[in-house]
């Protein structure tokens, strides 16, 4: 008989949030793959069921995603979980995943709770179109670099942060998309102490520094407003460099500008000012 592997989700937070089919995996399966077997095994104790654990987390997962895939092929069937939440989805499994489906392995996803989804339902923001960005790095440039290349996305961004990192985030995400811009500060969901915050990134870090954050959040961004179009065209952009550039101002200063005044993406304005001197 072929094995199988299940993505389970577990609570992030309420404990009733475990769904039946959630359970009745769990207690089926031949084994748990847990990201810490300390926190698995306390809701376990808390479903009452009893069951093999190996643990699958970041720093082993290269090894270990092989021994569980051999067991997977072997016959087995593997329920995957992660210490809360969807797994996969910032947490391990997305190289198990791909490790299952390259080997011809059925996996299987059941839906249950996921942060993102979550705070996004109840953040107030547009829902139709958004973007997941997981975590920023903790390297200040890397971050800066993230948020830059987010700074024309006009669909809804969710991000996860650290309570500790939160007020730093906002600043660097206040610098690249303005004070103005509206967030939902989604925190401790599902929790005793839920509480949604909708406000402008300047208003959040006021609030934040005023009174430091505790909990798990997530940040729910409003996309940039749609840019209105341009009639503008490459060569407008090359001649208004150039123009720019023969009144003194640098290359770099230039190519903004020009992609500034002609809404035209930065890129295109580099591309069209290759070879003026
Ligand atoms: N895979 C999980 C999921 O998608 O739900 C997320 C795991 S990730 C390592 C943990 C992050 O999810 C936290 O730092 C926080 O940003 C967010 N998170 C998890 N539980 C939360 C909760 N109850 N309230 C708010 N944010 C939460």
């Amino acid at each position: 008989m072929a094995g199988m592997l299940y993505l389970v989700p577990t609570p992030i937070g309420n404990l009733g949030d475990i769904s039946i089919r959630c359970r009745e995996t769990l207690e089926q399966v031949d084994f748990i793959a847990a990201e810490d077997t300390r926190v698995t095994l306390k809701l376990l104790n808390h479903l009452g069921i009893k069951k093999s654990l190996v643990s699958y987390y970041e720093h082993n997962k290269a090894t270990k995603g092989n021994v569980i895939l051999e067991r997977i092929l072997a016959g087995e069937t593997c329920a995957l979980v992660s210490d809360a939440g969807s797994p996969a989805i910032s947490d391990p499994g997305e190289e198990l995943v791909k490790q299952c489906a390259d080997a011809g392995v059925t996996v299987c996803a059941i839906p249950g709770p996921c942060a993102v989804i979550t705070a996004l339902s109840i953040s107030g923001q547009n829902t139709g179109r958004f973007c997941f960005e997981g975590f920023l790095s903790t390297a200040k440039k890397s971050r800066r670099e993230h948020l830059e290349a987010l700074n024309t996305e006009t669909r809804t961004m969710v991000f996860y942060e650290a309570p500790h990192k939160l007020v730093s985030t906002l600043q660097d995400m206040a610098e690249v998309f303005g004070e103005n811009r509206s967030i939902s500060l989604c925190r401790e969901l599902t929790k005793l102490h839920e509480e949604v915050v909708r406000t402008t990134l300047g208003q959040a870090i006021e609030r934040y520094t005023q009174t430091p954050p505790k909990g798990e959040f997530v940040l729910v961004i409003a996309g940039a407003p749609e840019a209105p179009k341009t009639t503008a065209t490459a060569d407008d952009a090359a001649a208004r460099v150039a123009e720019l550039m023969a009144e003194g101002s640098s290359r770099k200063d230039a190519i903004r500008q020009t992609a500034k005044e002609l809404n035209l993406p930065k890129n295109i304005v580099y591309d069209a000012a290759l070879g003026i001197e």
